[in-house]
């Protein structure tokens, strides 16, 4: 049910929003966090797994040197101070889908913390700080079968699947956003977008956020205009896009001022975000970190990393974001414009992507920016999301620049791709798009269409080439699309000087 909401410009005359950001990435390691059980994404349910990530009686963790330097490395690139030594928590608590009654994560002693993210937001940059980076791992899933929503309520039985039990997970914590006025959906989004891009270019998690490598989830809260203090916080889970988390922060801003305008008090809890209605509804009412019962995990050994090889793995960052993207934004011959459209579409890893793939920069730019992100857009899907990969993109573009299609007939190879029809070059075949380079055929259009337009065409020969495009559009019509404008206007104005 949607509450009532107040208007975004009279929630900001009123109070300032606090945000906050908790993003857990799921790493790409081959195996999970605390034993050798295959880490990949789809195999058959409780398949992958073994006494130690199902909490059996008696077996003994190992901590993952892999997800460990993953850790590391996302610290150091997100400016944060790492850990000379720490130690993994037991966080308690009770799901159905977590075997050992307790996650396996870190508590008052993190791997990474004190760092901080240069978000560009429109032009401007912000920085937000980090609180911290900590390892943990993954819960199983739970499938709830009938009832129409899919979740518990309602459901008439509950399946559930501990493969993803025991995959290492990183959870990035900001510290509170303050004095982001109106600007805190778009830096919220902003920060999040980035951050993918970052761990992209770490390449350590595939960072899909529709399949749940990357989950955000969004802290907001009020407190009255110019006042210092934080008001009281509601947690919205697992926001699955750029879209939705500045859609979400919105949404929460517009509630809260709502709920404070009747004297109500804000509730602490999490809530759940719902991308078909854009609302937020109630979860459950959030447990303070004693309810956890946290304490240090028995079974593990500190974590220790040697400072020769923080180093080593500070050696194998990747560029700087900010550095980079002036670097690019020079090659690509970008104006500031189109560099901050192309940021702003979260479409700069993906550009770079196709560029790398032989595309010209402009035509990649181009593609996502207005085909591609229309499309996104319309399945409610990040562009990343899409389905359509840089290298397809870059195939589609080869295939305009040698004349095989033009860019109305590449729209139409897009809609192949969607439709997983093969590669570019295969439905271009199969759907017989390829534009029509017989001389011979193209001439007896041009001259049916001369034909078919006397005046035109007389037009024409008096010198008035603008008239042209009449005939063109006749050629093209005749041709279904499938012709090369710039020759048919050739051939036109040939047999008519
Ligand atoms: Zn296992």
């Amino acid at each position: 049910m949607a509450a009532d909401l107040v208007a975004f410009d009279d929630v900001l005359a009123t109070y300032d929003p606090a945000l906050g950001l908790e993003v857990h990435v799921e790493l790409n390691t081959s195996t999970k966090m605390f034993c050798g059980c295959p880490a990949v994404f789809g195999g058959e349910p409780n398949a992958q797994v073994c006494p130690t990530c199902l909490g059996l009686p008696g077996a003994m963790p190992v901590v993952n040197r892999k997800a460990v330097e993953s850790a590391i490395r996302i610290g150091l690139a997100l400016n944060c101070s790492i850990a000379e030594w720490c130690r993994f928590a037991r966080k308690n608590y009770f799901y159905p889908d977590m075997p050992k009654n307790f996650q396996t994560s870190q508590y008052d002693e993190p791997i990474a913390f004190d760092g901080w993210m240069d978000v560009e937001v429109d032009g401007g940059v912000v920085r937000v700080e980090i609180e911290r980076a900590h390892m943990e791992e993954d819960t199983g899933k739970s499938l709830h079968v009938g009832g129409a929503t899919g979740r518990i309520h309602g459901a008439d039985y509950s399946l559930v699947d501990y493969n993803r039990a025991g995959i290492p997970l990183i959870e990035i914590v900001t510290r509170p956003i303050q004095g982001a006025g109106a600007r805190a959906p778009e830096i919220a989004r902003a920060y999040v977008a980035q951050l993918r891009d970052l761990i992209v270019a770490l390449g350590v998690s595939e960072a899909r956020m529709d399949q749940g490598n990357l989950r955000a989830d969004v802290n907001l809260s009020l407190a009255p205009k110019g006042s210092d203090r934080l008001g009281t916080r509601t947690e919205t889970k697992n926001v699955n896009s750029f879209r939705s988390v500045e859609r979400a922060v919105r949404y929460e801003m517009q509630r809260h001022a709502a709920v404070l305008g009747t004297g109500a008090t804000i509730l602490q809890e999490t809530r759940h975000w719902h991308e078909d209605t854009g609302v937020t509804t109630s979860g459950r009412e959030k447990s303070d970190a004693d309810d956890y019962r946290y304490f240090p995990e028995p079974d593990l050994v500190p974590v220790a990393p040697s400072r020769e090889w923080v180093d080593e793995l500070r050696g194998t960052l990747p560029e700087n974001p900010t550095v980079k993207r002036t670097r690019l934004q020079a090659d690509w011959g970008f104006t500031d414009l189109e560099m901050r459209d192309t940021v702003g579409a979260g479409a700069f890893g993906l550009v770079e992507a196709t560029v790398a793939e032989g595309c010209p920069p402009q035509a990649a730019r181009k593609w996502w920016l207005t085909e591609l992100a229309r499309r996104a857009n319309e399945s409610g899907v990040d562009i990343a999301d899409l389905g359509v990969s840089p290298a397809q993109v870059a195939a589609v573009q080869a295939l305009v620049d040698d004349g095989t299609v033009n860019d109305k007939l590449a729209r139409q190879v897009f809609d192949g791709l969607l439709a997983g029809e093969g590669t570019p070059e295969e439905i271009v075949a199969a759907r017989g798009l390829a534009i029509v380079s017989d001389e011979g055929a193209l001439g007896a259009a041009v001259d049916a269409a001369i034909a078919a337009n006397p005046d035109v065409a007389q037009k024409i020969r008096d010198g008035k080439h603008a008239a042209a495009g009449a005939l063109i559009g006749a050629v093209m019509k005749e041709m279904r699309g499938q012709a090369d404008a710039g020759r048919v206007r050739e051939l036109v104005l040939e047999r008519l000087a």
